[in-house]
């Protein structure tokens, strides 16, 4: 009797977005204190009329049971099987960052995850969301490579030297010596955030150049992804002194903060490229570039780094002791200062393997406080025409491979074609960037007659 009276008061959801404007307003009212009394029984409201506009078929109450879910967990069951949430909760009414922690480790029970989702979801087929060994990756940012099955807290990973560097020889062509020494680099952070102690360590930031187009974005982004690491690319060029108009350096910082525990941001690479353009002397919207560099290096040197979070507004000193920075820049000009003219003067020929030191970067316009932050300077070398053909060719990922991947083609590229595209890379002086718009001239054509499917 108690029963069906009870059941005459749940209504169904007549829309979707009924329901979904009833989560945001539930969630809205209760923000991170869902446990109160008073929201519990909102929430519970919420899952009897899901329930009732179902017909169980999202069934919810067995999955409580079984799986013996809190009320956050079962919240973020429900925020994420209306995939529109994600989008529709703005930053100033949901604690986001605290729900994407929660439902990291909550979906690893890959059979929930399963049952709800029959891996359906919108968020899946965009790719939102992927599932991997059991561990749920909520792909928020696109900068972020999506974090490796065991990164939650708790976890450890085990990383491999030797077997890094061989995954990465087959990515990227030549600079061996600069591989080393950046793996080296990144091992060297790796081993200082195993000793999982309070003590603060001084960090091994990395410091790389090299002209356009020769790798040191490629290089450090491949080597994030073999790493399964979060990797970040910012360009120095972009951001001006906390409080002035324009992109305050701390944005550099963003992208990793929904993946932070607590205010430790995670074990990441941030990569800040075209530090050269930040040389003494310059200026970008009337403030001195001395003055981003001496703020970026605020940033780079300290354990903490106070910003305000992106998305709840609140300022908050974050731990940097888990970021490896690699800042990197071009430095064209030092470059052919430094060339050894008996080689010839074609441009690539004249910018030779003569080592760049601290003090040859320091000339250039760099505060010596900022080079004295680095303890790896690494160089990377002009590519030759030989390393432009195995770039061209390399069956891992070459441009040729790419596109004939994208177009399901075996076609062979004949070796006077290949030949003509390493020259003409190699006279536009822009090293393997030159090679990708050759490839795509050459293919041009077959994506004029291709159908495509693509799930939306
Ligand atoms: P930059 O030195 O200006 O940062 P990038 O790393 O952005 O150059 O290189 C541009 C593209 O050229 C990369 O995305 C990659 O596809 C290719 N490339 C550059 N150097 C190499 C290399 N050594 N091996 C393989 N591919 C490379």
């Amino acid at each position: 009797m108690k029963n069906t009276k009870k059941a005459e008061t749940v209504k169904k959801y007549t829309s979707r977005t009924e329901l979904i404007e009833q989560l945001t307003h539930w969630h809205a009212k209760c923000g991170v204190a869902i446990r109160q009394a008073e929201c519990v029984q909102m929430f519970k409201e919420i899952c009897a009329r899901l329930k009732k506009t179902n017909g169980n078929k999202v069934p919810m109450a067995a999955l409580v049971q079984k799986y013996n879910l809190n009320d956050t967990e079962l919240f973020l069951v429900l925020f994420l099987a209306t995939s529109q949430l994600l989008q529709i909760i703005t930053p100033s009414t949901c604690k986001v960052t605290a729900l994407l922690q929660t439902a990291q480790t909550f979906a690893s029970s890959k059979e929930v995850m399963e049952t709800l989702f029959d891996g359906k979801s919108i968020l899946f087929q965009k790719h939102i969301l992927t599932l991997t060994g059991g561990v749920l990756h909520i792909q928020k940012n696109p900068l972020l490579a999506p974090p490796a099955a065991g990164t939650a807290r708790s976890s450890r990973r085990t990383f491999s030297a030797p077997r890094v560097l061989a995954e990465l020889n087959k990515y990227v062509i030549g600079q061996d010596s600069a591989k080393k020494q950046l793996v080296a680099g990144v091992f060297e952070h790796l081993a200082k955030c195993a000793q999982n102690s309070d003590i603060p360590f001084s960090k091994s930031n990395i410091f790389i150049s090299g002209p356009t187009g020769c790798g040191k974005t490629y290089l450090c982004q491949s080597l994030a992804r073999i790493l399964k690491l979060p990797f970040v690319h910012a360009d120095a060029s972009q951001y001006t002194q906390t409080g002035y108009v324009g992109m305050s350096v701390g944005n550099i910082l963003q992208p990793l903060e929904p993946l932070a525990t607590g205010n430790k941001l995670p074990l990441s690479i941030v990569f800040i490229d075209e530090i050269d353009k930040l040389s003494e002397g310059g200026e970008r919207w009337g403030i001195a570039s001395a003055n981003v560099q001496a703020e970026l290096l605020r940033m780079i040197e300290g354990r903490y780094f106070e910003k305000e979070e992106h998305l709840s507004h609140r300022q908050v000193a974050w731990d940097l002791s888990r970021v490896l920075f690699v800042v990197g820049g071009a430095f064209e000009k030092l470059q052919v200062k430094h060339a050894d003219k008996s080689v010839g003067f074609t441009p690539q020929a004249a910018v030779r393997k003569k080592a760049l030191a601290a003090e040859d970067y320091i000339a250039y316009g760099m505060l010596p406080e900022f080079i004295g932050r680095f303890s790896y300077f690494v160089q990377l070398n002009p590519l030759e025409k030989e390393d432009l053909r195995r770039i061209l060719l390399n069956p891992y990922n070459g441009p040729i491979s790419q596109y004939k991947k994208l177009l399901h083609t075996s076609a062979v590229i004949q070796p006077e074609l290949v030949e003509k595209m390493v020259n003409q890379a190699y006279e536009r002086r822009l090293g393997a960037r030159g090679l990708q718009q050759q490839v795509e001239l050459l293919f041009q054509e077959q994506f004029l007659q291709q159908t495509v499917k693509v799930c939306l």
